[in-house]
């Protein structure tokens, strides 16, 4: 019975067992060509008397990772027959759902035998086996929330039957994969064993089919029984939940399946499911979630990038152990790298290593790291008052004060010290990469990594690419990015490089808005309504207005509103008074504030009026749009999408939404462009006119960046 080995599914008996092994591709994905073989192979096992049970088994590197994205992109396409996107389709058959059910209501116990990954529609047809078995270093997860999607194929109704509503809820809603230890200790797998496809797991399948019928997950209730009895419950359970998923509407219809699952039947919940499924695969929020998917990985080849430049970081080294140059220092580590970390004074540095301490202990309590990971990494880190001591790093990431003097004679010192081949790079916000650059011997091997707060939480990582940088250090800086697990996109030099330029934009809107009749509340509340986490003011809050304060100063900027309350004290969060009053680090709208606002305006001469939310949403939001054509315009990044992927991975700007420039083509360059006239108009400012190709494509009549789709 065996087969070639260049067939996709081979089938081998062994003491009764067939083991029946999936061989298609990279992943395994579970395209139409893998669904036919699997399913005839099964039909064959099906009627061969020696057969006694069925041992379902992938490749090491996966069992399967489900659906191949791309045919989500093409539905009309025939590849759409395939994966996920093949669900319940009729053509291409088997379709997915046909050959989970057909595994389901096997007449021989099926067990599969989970080797890798085993993600979306992978899990979802190993959960309609009669049982699992997991290799150690399994990994599973129904990840469908990241596209904006919901399991397809009766994830929604077998997971909790396995596991219990709360714990499926958890994995559906966070898209997030468990491993095998966790996977056995919920239910969802019935055996670890170091392979899958071992004489042991044969033993073990053999037994299993002695000893028990083969039971359908569809069947089990004991997991939701009590979830059955109160409807409601997963809703309530989810609530929370469901607000807080990076797609709200895609949580929700995951919810909604589920409990039409346990509160009616499986079958009820089948078919919701599947209406919710075609619903998503269709909403403007799956389209903007798989172009961010692509836009990612096109972010992972920037034309400048010469991969194969990359030189080995074994050591590192960080400049600063404030804020930022801790969490960088953590990130760097966390990948095993051992890091220095030079400070200029004694008490800054133990300062900066007692909050990594800190931060670890944070995170061993709330069970994101073991103990034993947490000490590790911090003998990882070492800290210094001596360059010196950086004489044989092969990177450094200089995180001291945003001052271009402070800056240029670390860069200087440095140059002296660390070898001709160490890649210098600056975490500097705004500052000229080329200024940093040019007091040093070699402004070839320099360069911007910009990381964002909490640096060893947020995954964005701007690689700035100054003049002189050469493609060693560019190669080298991208792939510590994302060798340490972030998500580097390469960026030139301007002021703010991408992120903070275009967010710049935002706050001069912000301010003004609130000089011409909006309050704090109203403005952060609109941006909330459009699924960011946070309002400019809450975040202002946040960060400390005492800064903005400072650099506004020394560069002879007024912001009106922010220096005034500033000059009354104010300074966010921190002075438990800014935008808002805090009790602790809740806040509140402060009629002291609106008082202050009013002042500001009536001395400024402006007369307030009632602002529409839709035209706060728009003055805070189309003038990024606008700096973000122009960004493109003079190649400071080299694509819309990866503009996209800084503002969601930087910024929280939501996921569902697409990012600025895919938000843009979504609601039509052109109108975006005619409402920038009209608020240039209004607001007699000119730097608000459609510029560069955004004004073209409405001369031209034509909507769209041509962005990637
Ligand atoms: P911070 O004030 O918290 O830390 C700066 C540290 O650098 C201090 O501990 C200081 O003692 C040390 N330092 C100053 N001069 C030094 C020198 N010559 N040698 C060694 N150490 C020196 O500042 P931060 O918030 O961590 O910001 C650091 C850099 O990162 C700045 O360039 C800032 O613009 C940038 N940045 C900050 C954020 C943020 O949200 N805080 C985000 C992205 C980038």
């Amino acid at each position: 019975m065996p087969g070639p080995a260049d067939q996709i599914v081979t089938v081998s008996l062994v003491d009764g067992v067939a083991r029946i092994t999936m061989n298609s591709g990279r992943v395994n994905a579970l395209g139409r060509a893998l669904r036919r073989a699997l399913s005839e192979a099964l039909m064959r096992v099906a009627r061969d008397r020696a057969v006694t049970a069925v041992l379902l088994l992938g490749q090491p590197e996966a069992f399967s990772a489900g659906a191949d994205v791309s045919e989500l992109n093409s539905p009309e396409s025939d590849n759409s027959q395939s994966g996920v996107a093949g669900l319940g389709s009729g053509v291409g058959r088997p379709d997915l759902r046909e050959l989970i059910a057909l595994v389901e209501d096997f007449p021989k116990p099926v067990i599969a035998g989970i080797t890798g990954v085993a993600l979306g529609g992978g899990l979802e047809l190993a959960m309609a086996a009669h049982a699992r078995i997991s290799a150690p270093g399994a990994r599973l997860g129904l990840p469908e929330i990241a596209l904006g999607l919901l399991p397809g194929a009766g994830g929604t109704g077998r997971l909790p039957r396995l596991v219990g509503p709360e714990r499926a809820l958890e994995m559906i809603l966070t898209g997030k994969e468990v491993s095998a230890s966790e996977a056995l200790r919920d239910g969802l797998v019935d055996a670890v064993m170091e392979d899958p496809g071992s004489p042991d797991a044969v033993r073990w399948t053999t037994e299993y089919a002695a000893t028990r019928a083969p039971g359908r997950t569809r069947d089990r209730t004991g997991k939701v029984t009590e979830a059955a009895a109160v409807p409601g419950t997963v809703s309530r359970l989810a609530a929370d939940a469901v607000r807080k998923a990076r797609d709200p509407y895609a949580a929700q219809a995951a919810v909604d399946a589920m409990s039409a699952g346990i509160e009616q039947s499986f079958d009820r919940g089948a078919n919701v499911e599947q209406e919710k499924f075609e619903e998503r695969v269709k909403s403007p929020e799956s389209a903007a979630q798989r172009h961010l998917f692509a836009a990612e990985r096109a972010a992972r080849r920037p034309a400048y990038l010469d991969t194969d430049a990359a030189r080995a970081v074994r050591r590192a080294g960080v400049v600063g152990a404030g804020t930022m140059g801790g969490g960088i220092a953590m990130a760097l580590a966390s990948a095993g790298m051992p890091v220095t970390v030079v400070e200029a004074e004694r008490a800054a540095l133990d300062r900066g290593l007692a909050q990594v301490q800190k931060n670890l202990a944070a995170s061993v309590s709330r069970g994101s790291r073991t103990q034993a990971g947490a000490t590790q990494l911090e003998s990882l880190i070492t800290g210094s008052l001596d360059y010196a001591d950086l004489t044989d790093v092969d990177l450094v990431i200089e995180a001291a004060f945003e001052d271009l003097q402070v800056k240029q004679g670390i860069f200087a010192t440095l140059d002296r010290f660390v070898r001709p081949d160490c890649v210098l790079a600056s975490n500097t916000s705004y500052l000229g990469i080329d200024d940093i650059a040019a007091g040093t011997r070699f402004p070839a091997r320099v360069l911007g990594m910009h990381f964002f707060s909490p640096a060893n939480v947020m995954p964005l990582v701007e690689v700035v690419r100054g003049s002189s940088t050469d493609d060693a250090t560019l190669a080298t800086a991208f792939a510590t990015a994302r060798r340490i697990g972030k998500t580097p996109v390469v960026v030139g030099v301007c002021h703010g490089f991408v992120g903070n330029r275009m967010l710049e934009v935002r706050s001069v809107q912000a301010e003004q808005l609130l000089l011409e009749g909006a309050l704090p509340g109203q403005v952060d509340q609109v941006l909330k309504g459009f699924g960011f986490r946070m309002g400019p003011f809450e975040m202002g809050d946040m960060a400390g207005l005492d800064i903005g304060w400072r650099n506004r100063k020394a560069g002879g900027r007024t912001a009106p509103v922010a220096d005034a309350l500033c000059e009354s004290g104010r300074f966010g969060q921190k002075t438990s008074a800014g935008y808002y009053a805090y009790v602790g680090r809740e806040g509140h709208d402060d009629p002291e504030v609106e008082q202050l606002i009013l002042e500001v305006s009536r001395k400024l001469g402006v007369s307030r009026r009632e602002i529409s939310d839709s035209e706060i949403l728009e003055r805070l939001l189309f003038p990024m749009i606008n700096e973000g054509a122009r960004i493109l315009d003079e190649g400071i990044a080299e694509r819309a999408g990866d503009i996209d992927v800084i503002w969601v991975k930087g910024y929280n700007w939501p996921a569902y939404r697409g990012g600025p420039m895919w938000y843009a083509d979504h609601v039509g360059t052109g109108y975006v462009a005619d409402r920038l006239r009209r608020y240039a108009e209004q607001c007699g400012d000119v730097s608000l006119l459609p510029a560069g190709f955004l004004s073209k494509a409405v001369d031209s009549a034509t909507s769209g960046l041509g962005l990637p789709g």
